[in-house]
């Protein structure tokens, strides 16, 4: 008998393979602060894509995420993607895109994480209650522009890797990250970059992980679909020069009356599109569809005190998730070229243009169909004035199945990290990327937010919480160590 030499080998090999979250979850915790001052030089930059006079900023960002990676000794490359074209015929420098890899065992996964540095524009005078670009803690709250989309996602992702470096545990699986700054924007120039790259860089990915997108309520989610985005132009253009409204008005046809006019034949009151051929196009809930909707946590009257309204759309959980994140809306966003001073400016303008999105379905589909039935409504008006519509944005819905081993390797994380069923969700938003990181690397994709329900992205007053930076940051810690199984088991 020599029992005790068998319990010293078992003893070993049970250490090389023990996850230690534990110690891993400790290491976040004790390095809060750290996180935190780590938010607040990234929310310091003013990298608003949207706007070019910040293009400096925004190259500033890039190169800083670039060297946060390189200082933890990852391969690290920032990729040109060229130029971007201006309304103006201008061009101006796209920012690069940061690739890097830590680790390339063949033997192990790989995963590639996708975020952003980029951020919507913001101003105090919004109507923020704190400097947007100075991240400023009010009861464990971080408030600043892009502290949740996508900064403090992006850096819980760094950080997870970090804490496995520092205290000297092996990556149970390879680790890509892809970080790019014009997502606000259309991600301009990142399609191109990831079919160039379709055979190097994302070769030996075997999945995609996106966190940019936000829990439903105060329970994690993990995301599964999202909506498409189809963002349009309509222009009438009318009289060669503005005109006094007391000297021609009555006599002249009027663009902003032909606007409006269309403008009110693509929705009605009660939500229903009018366009037709939209609508018709998405797929009725199935049952089972119902039901998954049903479990899901989301408190309407919460929902409707959140953004202060009396009354919503719809009035059941149900109808309200669906239209939320499954069926086509329109929604308009402006009209360029019209008086919007205070005062009193009695002016006809010459040409106007209507900002409007249609939301999730396939981009060919709505361009044709809302183009043939604005021009066939206005048509009808018989104006002599000119429409022209066109399409600027066309991004595609994304969707996968939240039954495969990826979803049940996040809701392995979640049940570690914070003792509970995540629930599974899609998202009203779009992000474009996801269906092109499909379709060209063929590669399936996960979306596991780690943003609040209320953080408030694009708005003002935007916020992610300490709980939800630091948990969030665990959970991807576990999260490696769940997706490292995938393969074990089910391949
Ligand atoms: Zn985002």
């Amino acid at each position: 008998m020599n029992l005790p030499v068998v319990s010293v080998i078992l003893l070993v090999v049970s250490t090389v393979h023990a996850f230690q979250y534990t110690e891993l979850a400790q290491y976040i915790d004790s390095h809060q602060e750290e996180y935190v001052e780590a938010l607040r030089d990234w929310v310091a930059i003013e990298s608003d894509s949207s706007n070019v006079q910040k293009r400096p900023e925004l190259h500033r960002m890039m190169e800083m995420t670039a060297q946060k990676l390189r200082l933890m000794g990852g391969t690290v490359e920032l990729v040109d993607i060229g130029e971007q074209e201006l309304p103006d015929g201008q061009t101006v420098t796209l920012p690069k895109v940061v690739t890097a890899q830590f680790g390339n065992d063949p033997s192990k996964v790989t995963v590639c994480v996708y975020g952003h540095v980029d951020v919507q524009p913001a101003k105090l005078e919004d109507g923020w209650a704190t400097e947007p670009y100075n991240l400023t803690d009010i009861n464990g709250n971080l408030y600043g522009r892009g502290a949740s989309d996508n900064k403090a996602p992006v850096l819980a992702w760094i950080h997870a890797v970090g804490a496995y470096q520092a205290l000297n545990m092996e990556l149970p699986v390879n680790v890509k990250y892809v970080i790019e700054g014009m997502e606000e924007t259309g991600s301009n120039g990142l399609d191109a970059m990831i079919l160039a790259q379709r055979d190097t860089f994302f070769s030996d990915v075997d999945y995609i992980i996106i966190s940019d997108c936000s829990w439903l309520s105060r329970r994690p989610a993990l995301t599964y679909g999202t909506r498409g985005n189809c963002y349009f132009f309509a222009e009438v253009e009318g009289p060669k020069q503005d005109l006094h409204s007391g000297v021609y008005g009555g006599t002249v046809i009027e663009p902003m009356t032909d606007l409006i006019g269309i403008l009110d034949t693509m929705i009605n009151p009660s939500g229903k599109i009018l366009i037709p051929g939209i609508r018709e196009a998405v797929a009725p809930l199935s049952d089972e569809e119902w039901k998954m909707y049903q479990d899901i946590e989301f408190d309407v009257e919460n929902y409707k005190s959140k953004i202060g309204v009396s009354h919503l759309m719809y009035t059941n959980k149900v109808d309200l998730l669906a239209h939320l994140w499954r069926y086509p809306t329109v929604t308009i966003h402006g009209i360029e070229g019209a008086f919007s001073d205070r005062g009193t400016k009695t002016v006809i303008p010459l040409r106007l243009s209507l900002i409007y999105h249609v939301i999730f379905l396939y981009p060919v589909v709505v361009m044709l169909q809302v183009t043939d039935y604005l021009h066939s409504v206005f048509a009808k008006r018989k104006s002599p004035n000119k429409l022209k519509v066109t399409m600027v944005i066309g991004a595609k819905p994304w969707l996968a199945d939240p039954q495969q081993a990826l979803y049940e390797a996040g809701k392995a994380a979640v049940r570690r990290v914070f003792d509970m069923e995540p629930d599974l969700i899609r998202e009203g938003g779009t992000i474009p990327i996801a269906k092109t990181f499909q379709d060209v690397t063929g590669k399936s994709i996960i979306m596991m937010p780690i943003g609040g329900f209320d953080d408030g992205l694009h708005s003002q007053n935007e916020k992610m919480s300490r709980y939800n930076y630091i948990e969030g940051t665990k959970l991807f810690i576990a999260y490696l160590n769940e997706v490292s199984k995938i393969q074990k088991t089910s391949v």
